[in-house]
């Protein structure tokens, strides 16, 4: 199995890069982020949970997001792969995760972080606010919100990866296609040991 945890702080480029990578290498691709708008706006319970934090720029609670996600891995038991995308989102979820699917009999094989200095990201997700629904990017005090609790509560994820030796950092500031075959490359590098 092939699982990514695609790594980076808000509008880094995760969700432009994980179309890529499912289409490439057949993987599922689970976005906290995305599968929260989606229960917000079909009106659900878990979307009520998570609609007031995600509107202050905070992280939903641990409890929500952790089952949310286990629940969406146990519909795709044929999965060839998964791409993370938004989550971990701090230690505890990505301890979470690795137990996760050490009982599922899997692990992750690679964190791919894209790495965006903040200017850069506050341009992207100002520019994102004025074409798209999201009403936390249209807000800068809310975005500053984000980035900042990407530096204090998520940023630390990287050293828990590092540590297991799986860590990638890939410079998510260029072309679409060159960044995605910088991704491509760190992938191949892992199954080329194998
Ligand atoms: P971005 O990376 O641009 O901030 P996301 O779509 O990944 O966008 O996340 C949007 C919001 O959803 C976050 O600000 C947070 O409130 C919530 N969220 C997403 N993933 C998680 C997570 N793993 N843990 C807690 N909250 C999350």
């Amino acid at each position: 199995m092939l699982n990514i945890v695609l790594f980076g702080p808000p509008g880094a480029g995760k969700g432009t890069q994980s179309a890529k990578l499912i289409e490439k290498y057949g993987l599922v691709h689970l976005s906290t982020g995305d599968i929260f708008r989606a229960n917000i706006k079909g009106n659900t319970e878990l979307g009520a949970k998570a609609k007031s934090y995600m509107d202050q720029g905070k992280l939903v609670p641990d409890e929500v997001t952790i089952s949310m996600l286990e629940a969406e891995v146990a519909e795709t038991p044929e999965a060839k792969g998964y791409i993370f995308d938004g989550f971990p989102r701090n230690k505890f979820q990505a301890e979470s995760l690795d137990e996760f699917l050490e009982i599922l009999g899997c692990s992750i094989t690679l964190m791919l972080a894209l790495e965006v200095e903040e200017d850069e990201l506050r341009t992207r997700l100002l520019l994102r606010g004025k074409d798209s629904a999201r009403a936390d990017d249209v807000d800068p005090a809310i975005i500053q919100k984000r980035i900042d609790v990407y530096n204090n509560e998520t940023a630390p994820v990287k050293d828990y990866y590092s540590a297991q030796g799986k860590y990638r950092g890939i410079n998510g500031v260029g072309s679409i296609d060159g960044v995605f075959g910088q991704l491509c490359e760190e992938i191949k590098g892992i199954s080329s040991k194998e």
